[in-house]
Order: structure tokens, then sequence, then C-alpha cells
């Protein structure tokens, strides 16, 4: 898990949002049944697109590439069950795989919240050792987080692994090369693969922060 960032709500997606959010209490006030098609009415493509673009079209909580294995689910960072208030909010919502949606279901505990990408600082609840990322010692928020979503899962291990496996070999290149131009372009795809917008981020920076020293 990384920090993100929410953008800016196009002002179509606010009124669509707005809109679904006043259907949705009226036929709450009324007190029958309410449809799924206005109860689920956040999900529209506009606002699953702009949380895509949001979260680099990866899961907000592992950092899985999403839509090439999964067609991603509008996810509400406070449950929906808990929070209805907070159905239509889009400050409230996030992109997320299947699995940790339905790994996170409807946690939901105030005390320990789960961690909020948008609001905490991940780093400050987590740490990455190799392909694992472990919950800091104080942190109840990092434990409950790491446990609840299953960050380490077998296949999402195997995942990381593979990607520390490429940064690896780009380090070993670098602290072999001597040649100043290719020390330069290899320093470069570091800083890239350290990127916002790629797969399992958090971990890669880690590695290479703590392989860097070693390094000349
Ligand atoms: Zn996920």
């Amino acid at each position: 898990m990384i920090r993100l960032t929410k953008l800016q709500v196009p002002a179509h997606v606010a009124e669509r949002l707005a809109s679904r959010a006043e259907r949705y209490a009226e036929l709450l006030a009324q007190g029958g049944e309410i449809p799924d098609s206005v109860a689920n009415g956040y999900n529209h493509p506009d606002v699953k697109a702009l949380l895509r673009q949001e979260t680099a079209d990866k899961c907000a909580y592992c950092e899985s590439k999403v839509s090439h294995v999964d067609y991603g689910d509008i996810e509400h960072i406070l449950s929906k069950h808990h929070r209805d208030d907070l159905r239509f909010d889009y400050a409230n919502l996030t992109y997320a795989c299947g699995v940790c949606n339905n790994k996170k279901r409807a946690y939901h505990n105030e005390e320990i919240p789960l961690l909020n990408p948008y609001q905490d600082e991940p780093e400050q609840h987590l740490a990455a050792y190799g392909p694992m990322v472990m919950r800091i010692p104080t942190s109840d928020r990092g434990l409950v987080t790491e446990r609840r979503l299953d960050l380490n899962r077998g296949e999402l291990v195997e995942r990381r692994m593979e990607r520390l496996e490429q940064i690896e070999t780009l380090m070993d290149q670098l602290s072999r090369t001597t040649n100043a131009a290719i020390r330069m372009v290899l320093e470069e795809q570091i800083r890239q693969e350290c990127e916002a917008d790629k797969e399992y981020a958090f971990v890669v920076r880690s590695f290479v922060s703590c392989t860097r020293e070693h390094v000349s």
C-alpha cells in the first residue's frame, strides 16, 4: 500500500453522484425496498474511470495491477454497511481488486480502522522486508490492515518477488558498471520502477533503499 491522492472530481461526475445519492435518499425516506440499481448507483463507469486514474489502475490496498486480471471493484473505504451516509461520497471511494475487496468485506472498527491510503502514511504503519509487508510493531492499524486484507497471501508474495528479482538485476548491473552513461540510464530506470504507478511500489522502494548501500 502506498499513499494516494484524490483527484479533482469533474463537475459531471459530481453531479451524477449527487443525483444518484438524492434518489437513494428519497427511496430510503419512503421506507420501501431499494433496488440494487439505486443502492449501487455509485457504480458508474465515469466514477470507476476516475478512481482507476487515481490509483494508476492498481488495487489501492495490495497494489496489484487490476484490469488485466479482474474487472476491479469500486470500494468503500469506510464500509457502506456502517457508513451509509458515505455511500455516494467520492472521498470514501477507491478502486480495489476482487480479492482485497472480498477479504475486507464489511470490516468496520472505530477504534482500529484499516489504513486509508488517502489519509494515512502507510510507511508509518507497515514496513516491507523483501516481498513481505509487515506491520510496524507499535501499529495496531498496521496489524489489522495486514491481517484483514491478507497482504502476504501466497500469490501476492510470489508476484512481488518476481518484481524484486527484476530490480535486483538492475541493481546488480548498476554495481558492475563503470560507464557513466550506462549508470545514468540504469539510475533512471530504477527511479522509474519506484514510481507510484508501478506495481508493488511499496516493496520496490524499500528494496532499492536497502540494497543501495551495497552499490558503489
Ligand atoms: Zn488488492
